[in-house]
Order: C-alpha cells, then structure tokens, then sequence
C-alpha cells in the first residue's frame, strides 16, 4: 500500500520565536529543530508536503522596503511573499536533508516558489482585514495613508502606536503549480510549497497572472494545498497541544475527537479567535467535509503521538 501523504502547516514558532529578534542564526536554529521533529515522521513512512507561515519575516522585510525607499525602490508585497517563501524554503530543506541524511534517508527535499490564486472581487478587496508591518501611531499612520494609499486601522486602542496597515486577506482559490508540485511529490519528493500562503497572484485575460497586494492565510492556503495533492491527513502544527473552548478563561477545555459538525458550532460560536486559532480550525473543517478524513491541530512537538492518535485535537468525519 502506498504510505500516506500528508499535508503538514508549519506555524510561525517553526521559524522565530515570539522572543527572539529574528537573526538568521536563530531562524536556521529553530528550523533545524523543526527538521528534528519533522525527519523521524517521514522515516516512520509518512509522505509530507510541507508548508509554512512567514508572518514575522514578511512584517521584517517591509520594515526594510520601508526604511530604504530614500535608496532602492520599495518591493510590493506579493514580491515581498515571493523572498520569505524562498528564504524559508532555503532553510527548511538545507536542514531538513541533513536531518534525513542523519536518520539514514536518502530523500530530497525541495521548495517550490508558489503563486496561489485569489479573485479581486474577494470582498476581503473592500474591506481589508489582515494587519501587517510595523506598529505606527495614529500621526504616522494617517501619513501613510495620504502619501501611500495604505488603508490603516488602530488595532490596539488606546495604545501610543495601536496602528498598523491592513490588507485583503482574500480566499485562495487555486494553486497555480500544483502539477508541478504533484510530479515532485510522484517521485518521492519532499515539497515545501505555498510558504506564507502563497504568492496572490489573480488571473488576467490573457492567461498569464500578475501579483496583488494580499497575504492570504497559510492555513487556508494549506488546505487547497491538500486538495491539490490529494492529501489524506491534513496536520496543523502550531504552538498549542490542543484546542480549547472557552480558550483562556477558567472554565477552558481541551478538545479531543470532534466530529466536523461540532467543530463548526463551536467555530460558529467564536470560540477559536480569527486571527489565530479560527483559521486553523476553519481550515481543518474544509479538508474534512472536502476528503472525508481527518485533519488534525497539535504541536509541533507532539506531532507524532498526535498522528498515531495519542494526542492534539482531531476533526473527524
Ligand atoms: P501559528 O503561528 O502557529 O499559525 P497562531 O499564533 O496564529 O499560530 O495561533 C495559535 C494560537 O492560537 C495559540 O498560541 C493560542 O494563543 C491561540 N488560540 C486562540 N484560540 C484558541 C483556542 N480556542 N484554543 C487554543 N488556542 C487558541
Ligand atoms: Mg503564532
């Protein structure tokens, strides 16, 4: 029988730490501990298809698009997705074949700079919702509006710098490379794809894509991934074991096994915070309802207990 493939999301954890400024030192540090976690899955016969968030490096790089206009032209955000996607890939598989190569595996590893596309009548165009960048103060922000035509919001009240740019977070429709991906994966290939959510490219008349300024969500991005490979486990990995409900007050409760209709109740509910665990589970309700299988959200560091059904939260069909 052929081994099972899996889609696995790597959350911003698997890259920098909340404390840590973000070196290159320390990112290769904790994506050579993630390769650690990673290596004894794909030895154990699981297939991956990898992907993975670029939150604090994308927010880093327009810090430096910013701070530099004054002497080389400030780069749109699909391109700045394109540099974290390669950057991060180049991390992931230079570590993630020495850790192969350690347990014995002679594999490749290999990232595929991808285009996801999304559709500019995606209402997310009107209404942007997804803050990015730096934090500025209100005077600052407003300039940035007049003078760039950022759409601004104050994301922290009463905050001295509570403002940040916004923009569309629109819905991932496709995955441009997604033959290509699925050749690599037919040879036995480890792909790290859709980094960051993709590159949001939309389609022109003419048939060729051009980029947008978008970030879409990785876990949704993860889930069209899994849809284009054929997936039959979709894994989010991120910094908690488990997800709760009542996520953070007294009366919190881990969630084991949930049925999908469950899921989205409790999803409906508010229970799982948009900016964060939502997506997640939101992500996982699609791969289920889609494949009939199910999607799981652990750690990281309890993947495999959580593949072997020991540990995390699983979506069931
Ligand atoms: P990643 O960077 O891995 O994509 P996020 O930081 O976006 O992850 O999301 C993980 C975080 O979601 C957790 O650290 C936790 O603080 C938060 N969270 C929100 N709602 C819940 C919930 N209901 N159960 C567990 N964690 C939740
Ligand atoms: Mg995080």
């Amino acid at each position: 029988m052929a081994y099972e493939l899996i889609v696995v999301a790597l959350g911003g954890n698997a890259i920098k730490q909340a404390n840590e400024k973000g070196t290159t030192e320390e990112q290769f540090k904790n994506v050579d501990i993630t390769a650690r976690e990673i290596a004894p899955l794909i030895k154990k016969g699981f297939r991956l298809v990898i992907t993975h968030g670029n939150g604090p490096q994308a927010g880093a790089l327009l810090i430096q698009q910013e701070e530099a206009e004054e002497y080389v032209p400030a780069q749109t955000l699909a391109t700045c997705g394109a540099m974290t996607q390669g950057q991060i890939g180049w991390m992931m598989q230079n570590r993630l074949s020495f850790r192969l190569k350690q347990e014995g595996i002679d594999r490749a590893v290999c990232t595929v700079v991808t285009q996801v596309q999304v559709s500019d009548e995606d209402p997310d165009f009107k209404d942007p919702s997804k803050p990015v960048g730096p934090f500025y103060t209100k005077e600052v922000a407003l300039k940035l509006k007049e003078e760039k035509g950022y759409v601004v919001k104050e994301v922290k009240p009463g905050v001295e710098k509570g403002w940040r740019r916004v923009v569309p977070s629109p819905e991932p429709i496709d995955i441009v490379e997604k033959e290509a991906i699925n050749d690599l994966v037919k040879n036995g290939v480890i792909v790290i794809a859709s980094g960051g959510g993709g590159i949001p490219v939309k389609l022109n008349g003419d048939g060729s894509y051009s980029g947008v300024e978008a970030v879409i969500d990785k876990d949704r991005a993860g889930f069209k991934l899994a849809q284009a490979v054929g997936a039959d486990r979709f894994v989010v990995l991120t910094d908690v074991e488990k997800a709760c409900l009542n996520f953070g007050k007294p009366d919190q409760k881990e969630l084991d096994f949930i049925h999908v209709d469950e899921a989205e109740k409790y999803l409906e509910e508010g229970h799982f915070l948009m900016g964060s665990m939502g997506p997640k589970i939101q992500a996982c309700i699609r791969f289920v309802r889609w494949s009939k299988k199910e999607a799981i959200v652990t750690s990281l560091h309890k993947a495999g207990d959580a593949l072997e059904g020991k540990t995390g939260t699983h979506i069931v069909p």
